[in-house]
């Protein structure tokens, strides 16, 4: 008997942890005075690294950077993980459950903007800029992954809480090699953070899979006009397999993209090419569907040699999953989106962002004053290559309010705000709901447990694969003559600041 209640009492013993450390409002609120401390540091992380704009595989100064800080502020900081220089792999904390905030800072080629200004005005002409705003990432992932860490010091709260910043995003590149290299193998849950003009959580797919491929033909280069007839032309394969393509479309799903750039047509008219390329991007609502769709585009890449009495070879650069969020995860990150609420936007930042909208031909409906609601969000079109990490390990999607609505990435006019106080306010906003989220996470099995059931029922019913061959190598030089060519110009502008947590 005496055993049996020793036991029982060793049974309630075990289980007090599981159910008494759910996150309280006390730890969050006290998490959330530690970002609202760091509003200024954290800023100017963002802020610096938008100046350095750098691209993607070339992410030095960056991640040197946010090496120094999140080694000030405590965390353990590997470079290089995965084979790739610039990929960043920060921890504090040895325990589980682990988890990762997966994110990226990489900047996009010719977006040199000055910021503020509603004119075309680059800072370095032609130079690269960030007009998506990944720079104001590395300041919400730093600022979060701290107040966790200090919320977990005071609350005594096992765990560790990680940082992923992976490199060349803009040509989804890294996630499948730090899949493939295990990172991810001792991780609990991620949660996946990027700037938008709202604050939003999502499940289910949330966007869309992509293949990126060239294809190279090989032929016998002749004079145009001597002996055509000893030529085989690399170009005619090249025009037949865009001709096959377009036939194809009316057989796809309805769900499908496919676009396409021509790398390599030739050198001058009378030359026969005996080398022509198309860099071909494949994309679908699923993975399994834009295979099916790659694999058809390699057998017409086949048939136009055949024709054309070419070879073909094909090279996969690049293939990204949608990204599968957990509506276990969802539902935590939505609790703390409606408490944290939207940033308190004054009436100066509400008439610049209706002018900036009027300057860009956009609607003027200045910012949003409401969060997005729990399903508000549809698949998107665009990719991102971090869906391989949401495939591998149960993932919590967030966007954070940091961009004026209307405004299109990926052209100039997104690069004006990135550094204002806008985007400020809403890094504030993102690195509360971040920093709530992943405590709920540390500490409320039974969100961990339904979202570990979630995942293994979506992975079984579409099986993780890896689109990557088995042999590639991450794209080490990919945009390193460009950084080289216009650093020295952009280093004028660089803060100089060394913005410390605390
Ligand atoms: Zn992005």
């Amino acid at each position: 008997m005496r055993i049996l209640a020793r036991l029982a009492l060793l049974f309630v013993g075990l289980l007090l942890p599981l159910t008494g450390w759910a996150a309280t409002d006390e730890q969050k609120q006290f998490a959330w005075s530690v970002v609202d401390r760091n509003a200024a540091p954290m800023a100017k992380l963002g802020d610096s690294l938008f100046y350095f704009a750098e691209l993607g595989m070339q992410e030095f100064e960056s991640t040197k950077m946010m090496k120094e800080v999140l080694e000030a502020a405590g965390f353990t900081v590997e470079l290089g993980a995965a084979g790739m220089p610039t990929n960043l792999w920060a921890r504090w904390g040895n325990g589980r459950p682990a988890i990762a905030i997966v994110t990226e800072i990489d900047a996009l080629p010719e977006g040199s903007q000055t910021p503020m200004e509603f004119s075309r005005k680059p800072l370095v002409a032609g130079a690269p800029g960030h007009m998506e705003g990944h720079n104001t990432h590395g300041g919400v992932a730093a600022a979060a992954a701290f107040a966790v860490k200090e919320t977990m010091t005071r609350y005594n709260i096992p765990g560790s809480v990680i940082i992923s910043l992976g490199p060349a995003e803009e040509q989804l590149i890294s996630r499948p090699y730090i899949v493939r290299a295990g990172y991810f193998k001792n991780v609990d849950a991620i949660i996946y953070l990027h700037i938008g003009d709202d604050s939003a959580t999502a499940y289910g797919l949330a966007n869309y899979a992509s293949i990126s491929s060239s294809f190279t033909f090989h032929g016998k280069t002749a004079h145009g006009a001597v002996d055509p007839w000893d030529a085989k032309d690399a170009l005619d394969a090249n025009q037949l397999m865009d001709v096959g393509v377009a036939y194809l479309r009316q057989q796809l799903h309805p769900t499908y993209r496919i676009h396409r750039v021509i790398t390599n047509g030739g050198i001058q008219p009378n030359v026969i090419p005996d080398l022509a390329q198309t860099w071909w991007w494949v994309r679908d609502a699923n993975m399994p569907d834009a295979r099916e769709t790659f694999e058809k585009l390699i057998n017409i890449g086949k048939g136009a040699a055949l024709m054309t009495g070419t070879s073909v070879e094909y090279q996969v650069t690049a293939a990204g999953w949608p990204q599968l969020g957990m509506k276990a995860i969802a539902e935590a990150i939505q609790v703390n989106i409606d408490k944290v609420g939207m940033p308190q936007w004054s009436e100066e930042e509400q008439r610049f962002a209706r002018d900036f909208q009027k300057s860009a031909e956009r609607p003027q409906v200045g910012l949003r004053s409401a969060v997005t609601p729990l399903g508000g969000r549809p698949q998107s079109y665009s990719s991102n290559d971090n869906g391989d990490v949401s495939w591998a390990v149960p993932a919590g999607l967030m966007k954070f309010p940091a961009i004026v609505p209307g405004i299109a990435i990926h052209e100039w006019h997104a690069a004006v705000t990135p550094t204002s106080s806008i985007a400020h306010k809403g890094m504030v906003v993102g690195a509360k709901v971040l920093s709530a989220s992943i405590l709920d996470l540390m500490t409320r099995p039974e969100v961990m447990q339904r979202a570990k059931i979630e995942f293994e029922q979506a992975t079984k019913a579409m099986p993780y694969f890896p689109v990557l061959p088995a042999d590639a190598k991450p794209p080490l030089d990919m945009n390193r003559a460009v950084m080289e060519r216009y650093r020295p110009e952009m280093r004028k502008f660089y803060l100089n600041e060394r913005p410390r947590l605390f």
